[in-house]
């Protein structure tokens, strides 16, 4: 089988691969590009395979970067491009259900691709752009099957991550796990425990975000897979409320986790400390509260000018999308419209500073200054008072001498 036509992003890099032939080496295009170009959706990174050893790459090209040399992977610099070019390789005995023990050369394209995890995740296609499918990858693209290739319970076995990425695939993709797959699947999902949180976390996020999250998360909670996720365990039958929500792809990380936390009740700190179980930033972290705050708000009442205010327009966006998934309408205009009216946008545009009230007032710093800002800025905000200078003054002077 050959490929009708071939996506600019292989064209480009043909010349690399036609350099490695060149010198009488093998050369393919591997893994998820192929895999997508088949399904004609949009590749991301086109990696490439060969039988030359990294030191013979290294030979070939003049511009290399060591990125993981001992994996037998060597980044190659052409023009503006770069690509990831690995040596076929074989991963023996798993001690530890995680990392290959030791990783071997070889020179054979099949050993390489039976390393791999799924079929359709097993195609290699040459620089003419004729496809190899030594696991009939092809004909479980076609009937769209996710099937590990050769014994799945070997295979979950050496590397227990792959079950996860069975599931991120059926969400990505919408493709259905095939029966043995997701029996080995429920028998090992314990092994998932030997496995690092971010790891896990990469491919649930995936999975979260996918065209078909139902497809994906129900197996993940039948298998019991989220027992092995952080704090997921405590929540079981909730979980399934989960899915009860419209199977809308979600757009962010941001709203992926913010949907899934809301749909578990959780409140102040949880959200916080589950994130932190699930070793998410703290910018990830403020940005879901936010939007789990907003969210509540949203879904009580219209915007707070406040509120608006404090979210700012992305977020308040953010938080219009998630209405959807509880049957309200998204009001992205309105928003927007409505935010870019507010009198100011950030605490800096008060046409008063902290400095100016001190001097004013001749009074020393203290709790007073911070509660006098955000009382003018709340009064300006919401459109009370003008932002201007002598207003603020009077304000804040009216304020002291009430007090
Ligand atoms: P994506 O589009 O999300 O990048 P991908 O299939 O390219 O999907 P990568 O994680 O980039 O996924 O991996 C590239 C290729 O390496 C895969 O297609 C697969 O052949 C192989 N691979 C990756 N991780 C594993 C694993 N844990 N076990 C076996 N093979 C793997
Ligand atoms: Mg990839």
């Amino acid at each position: 089988m050959k490929l009708e036509r071939i996506p600019d992003e292989f064209t480009k890099a043909a010349s690399v691969l036609k350099d490695i032939q060149a010198h009488g080496f093998e050369a393919y295009f591997v893994g998820g590009s192929v895999r997508d170009a088949l399904l004609r959706q949009p590749i991301h990174d086109v990696d490439i395979a060969t039988s030359a050893y990294p030191e013979e790459i290294k030979q070939i090209f003049p511009r290399t970067v060591d990125v993981g040399i001992d994996h037998g992977t060597v980044l190659v610099l052409v023009g503006e491009e770069q690509y990831e070019i690995t040596t076929f390789r074989t991963e023996s005995t798993y001690q530890d259900f995680r990392r290959p023990d030791t990783v071997t050369f070889v020179r054979s394209l099949r050993e390489d691709l039976k390393r791999r995890d799924f079929t359709i995740n097993a195609l290699a296609m040459n620089v003419e752009g004729t496809i190899i499918d030594l696991f009939d990858g092809m004909n479980d693209l076609e009937k769209r099957i996710i099937r590990a290739v050769g014994n799945p319970k070997e295979r979950f076995h050496e590397d227990a991550l792959r079950m996860m990425r069975g599931l991120r695939f059926a969400s990505q993709l919408d493709f259905t796990i095939e029966p043995n797959t997701l029996a080995a699947i429920e028998e090992f999902h314990p092994l998932l425990g030997k496995i690092s949180v971010e790891r896990i976390a990469v491919e649930f996020i995936k999975l979260l975000l996918g065209k078909n999250r139902k497809n994906a998360f129900q197996p993940f909670i039948e298998t019991e897979c989220y027992l092995y996720c952080p704090e997921l365990n405590k929540y079981g039958e909730a979980l399934f409320n989960f899915l009860d929500l419209p199977n809308k792809q979600i757009e962010t990380d941001s709203q992926a986790w913010a949907l899934l936390i809301n749909t578990l009740n959780l409140k102040g700190n949880e959200i916080r400390s589950f994130l932190k179980s699930w070793k998410q930033s703290n910018q990830m972290i403020h940005e879901v509260q936010q939007l789990i705050y907003g969210l509540n708000q949203r879904l009580l009442d219209d915007w707070q000018v406040m509120d608006l205010f404090n979210l700012g327009l992305n977020a308040a966006l953010s938080v219009e999308k998630l209405l959807f998934y509880y049957g309200q309408n998204s009001k992205l205009e309105e928003v927007r419209e409505r935010y870019l009216c507010l009198p100011i946008h950030d605490r800096k545009q008060l046409a008063i500073t902290g400095n100016d009230l001190l001097t004013y007032f001749d009074k020393k710093p203290g709790k007073w200054l911070g509660e006098m800002i955000e009382a003018i800025e709340a009064a300006v905000v919401n459109g009370e008072i003008a932002n201007n200078k002598e207003v603020l003054i009077t304000f804040a002077k009216d304020k002291i001498d009430k007090e």
